[in-house]
């Protein structure tokens, strides 16, 4: 298809995926904090069945496949991110325990009824919100199932405007952690550990492989406005992170369901 038949949207859509497609992960994240959160869940088997939602690439799928038994379900919205994904796992040998899927996690979800062991997200579960996804998303999971997500948080009471600003518009349901236990409570779980991401998730494992695409990119894309605002932006969000981070971050909270 020409992209004059395209919508706005879908050519949008295609150059961010095109971007994130070159760099392992898609945010922040380590495979450190992966193992990390994954110590505190136990109980899994053979016979567990995992979910991922939001997996991206499968750059933290992987990681958690090569450390768990059972059955790993990667599912993200975007195509091409699960084609890439499944190509990870073949290369990896782990084609017939992990499958990435195309779906959408605001939608019914492809798993039965309290069938699942463990629900993994990683930088994702913004993309229904937190509270949301905590409640929707525990229908899936066994009786003490477990949830493990990281998600953006405050670090403290009171933050700088500009700081504040950008994530009023980007994502108002930022909150603290002590807030963001409480809201995990409510939903029925119990708030089994949370830990800050350390800086290295941000800057070694995340800007650090996107610095080194975006030229290229740029390049590739010479005069297209939206690849230039996509860049900026992006140069933006790191920019604000090296001035802010002490305020804020992204944080693993895991539960267990009652
Ligand atoms: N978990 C990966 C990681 O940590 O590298 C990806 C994180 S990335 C910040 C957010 C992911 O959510 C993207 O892969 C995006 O395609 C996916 N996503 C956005 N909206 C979604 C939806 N409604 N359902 C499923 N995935 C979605």
């Amino acid at each position: 298809m020409s992209n004059e038949n395209k919508t706005i949207h879908e050519f949008d859509f295609s150059l961010i995926c095109e971007y994130f497609s070159n760099v392992e992960r898609q945010g922040p994240g380590s495979p450190e904090a992966t193992l990390k959160a994954l110590g505190f869940i136990d109980n899994l088997t053979s016979q567990s069945r995992i979910a991922d939602l939001g997996c991206g690439t499968g750059g933290q799928t992987m990681t958690l496949a090569q450390n768990v038994p059972g059955q790993v379900t990667g599912l993200d919205l975007f195509p091409d991110f699960i084609t890439i994904f499944n190509r990870h796992a073949e290369r990896l040998g782990l084609e017939r325990r992990v499958k990435g899927m195309v779906g959408s996690m605001v939608e019914t979800l492809p798993f039965e009824k309290e069938s699942l062991d463990l629900i993994w997200s990683e930088g994702a579960i913004y993309n229904i919100g937190f509270e949301r996804g905590l409640n929707e998303w525990k229908r899936y999971l066994k009786k003490n199932g477990y949830i493990a997500v990281s998600e953006a948080s405050w670090f403290t009471a009171e933050r700088p405007a500009e700081i504040y600003d950008f994530w009023m518009r980007h994502y108002p349901e930022i909150d603290t952690i002590p807030n963001k236990v409480a809201q995990m409570q409510k939903a029925g779980y119990v708030p089994v550990a949370t830990f800050v991401l350390p800086e290295n998730c941000w800057t070694e494992h995340y800007f650090a492989p996107c610095c080194q695409i975006q030229e290229a990119f740029l390049k590739r894309h010479e005069g297209n406005q939206t690849v230039k605002e996509l860049i900026a932006g992006q140069r933006h969000e790191m920019a604000l992170y090296h001035q802010y981070k002490a305020f804020y971050g992204y944080v693993f909270y895991i539960g267990k369901k009652i």
